[in-house]
């Protein structure tokens, strides 16, 4: 998060008001949109929202005197934790497997390549090994298991679950708890499981070579999961879930298409290797490289380039920002095979309840976050001790206007869903289809107006010769 500067008078209103609007959007906008499907029919919501940040944090006893604890003990507590980090035992099995397989992979595919013909068919099944594994992981383990944001039929369920066994990146409790972790302590040193805060090794694999204990999960977090008979299942033999999927199955599809070697190396081996930092991508370079269009608030990026190989979800920041959504590229043009696949089952009733935030939401995000890149402009180039150019002036006289006219489109959108949930409270049941259509117009004339803000901050942002790619 890039720290606020101080900056001059003219602005402090405009500057206070793009704070003070963050706080109204958090509680009344946006935060509650982004959490509603999770509360709304989720014990397990309840139980991740409303579990204390210390929980797994800090202080080991919470009971109320912890306001008590003053600065000093708490750093004594931080260091006593980063010191855990530094001692943490090795996790043998899992650093034999992210160490040995690359390696294996690196000297064994070009050897059988240069050594052996490999068949079309052979080649077929890697593909749609790479394919099966990876969207697994995307669409199983991550939107539908850690983030609820559809259902899915048993077969479909089922299916994504051994896609994911093959992927071999831990049991649906181990990823779905440490995922979920990620989210609620994102960038957090001490209890984010894969920090971006400790670098890039760290968050792509380093986090799993060690026993470290923000890795440590005690499926608090997973109600939902721990209920379910086939993830206990899974959980429970899932080392030879693992060895049944990555040899047994691979060898048995080797075996019918003729070419059991070549299978293992290329849609066994190779497939892993290329899956896993696939996937680990989305930790690391995710929270590394990329255009912050949401917010700013957490590392996390919306990267083009990194979705291509992981399946969508390289538009990580709107994921960060809108995670129950069961798009991560949001856009009907950004490439995120995910949320086609997803939406494709859906016509053909094998997944349902696909969750969606509403696009005033999501264009409202962007618009308050151009606010605050057009802030941070302006106070480099007064904090840089410049002279303020006359196209900055009025730059900067555009913005205080604009903002002024956003705020008041934010309250009219307030006013306007208070009025809706009176209304929906109080109206006869044979009314409601006509107020639900009224509702309906004055929504679009709202969502009109904030794009008409986005639209005159483009051109704000373009007179003074900044390429603002969020805008
Ligand atoms: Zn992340
Ligand atoms: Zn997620």
């Amino acid at each position: 998060m890039i720290a606020k500067k101080a900056m001059g008078l003219p602005l402090k209103g405009l500057r206070l008001a793009i704070k003070s609007g963050d706080t109204l959007i958090q509680t009344a906008g946006t935060q509650a949109l982004r959490f509603k499907t999770w509360f709304d029919d989720s014990k397990a919501g309840e139980v991740l929202n409303e579990q204390p940040s210390a929980t797994r944090g800090y202080i080991t006893d919470k009971s109320a005197d912890a306001s008590k604890q003053d600065s000093v003990s708490m750093n004594e507590t931080i260091d006593i934790r980063e010191l855990e980090f530094k001692k943490a035992p090795i996790n043998w099995i899992p650093a034999a497997i992210l160490i040995a397989t690359p390696l294996a992979a690196a000297v064994v595919t070009p050897w059988y390549l240069m050594t052996h013909q490999v068949s079309a068919p052979v080649w077929g099944v890697f593909g749609a090994f790479m394919v099966w594994t990876g969207i697994s992981i995307t669409a199983g383990y991550h939107r539908l298991l850690s983030h609820r944001a559809y259902k899915a039929h048993p077969i479909v369920k089922n299916f994504l679950l051994l896609g994911s066994t093959l992927a071999v990146q831990g049991s649906a409790f181990d990823w779905v708890s440490g995922h979920r972790s990620h989210h609620r302590h994102v960038d957090d040193r001490l209890d984010d499981p894969y920090s971006a805060k400790r670098g890039f090794f760290f968050s792509h694999m380093g986090w799993m070579l060690r026993n470290y204990p923000s890795g440590r999960f005690d499926y608090k977090n997973i109600p939902d999961l721990t209920k379910d008979k086939v993830l206990q299942i899974q959980h429970k033999y899932y080392g030879l879930w693992v060895l049944a999927a990555n040899v047994g199955l691979v060898a048995a599809v080797g075996w019918l298409i003729g070419d059991v070697w070549g299978t293992l190396v290329l849609a066994g081996l190779l497939r892993l290797v290329l899956t896993h930092h696939f996937t680990f991508f989305i930790n690391s370079l995710c929270h590394i490289t990329g255009t912050r269009p949401y917010t700013d608030t957490n590392t996390a990026r919306d990267n083009f380039f990194l979705a291509l190989f992981t399946w969508g979800e390289g538009y990580h920041n709107y994921h960060h920002f809108f995670q129950y959504d069961y798009r991560n590229g949001v856009k009907w043009w950004q490439y995120d095979p995910t949320k086609w696949l997803i939406a494709g089952l859906s016509k053909v009733g094998l997944t349902s309840e696909l969750r969606t935030v509403d696009d005033t939401t999501i264009k409202h995000a962007e618009v308050q976050m151009q606010f605050k890149q057009a802030q941070q402009q302006i106070d480099t180039v007064k904090s840089g001790g410049l002279d303020i150019t006359h196209a900055m002036q009025s730059f900067q006289d555009r913005i205080k206007f604009e903002f002024e006219a956003f705020t008041q489109t934010v309250e009219e959108w307030q006013a306007l869903k208070a009025k809706a949930i009176e209304m929906k409270k109080t109206e006869f049941a044979d009314r409601l289809h006509e107020v639900d259509e009224n509702l309906k117009h004055e929504y679009a004339k709202i969502e009109e107006k904030i794009h008409a803000h986005n639209d005159n901050l483009k051109i704000a942002f373009r007179s003074i010769g900044y390429n603002n790619k969020a805008a």
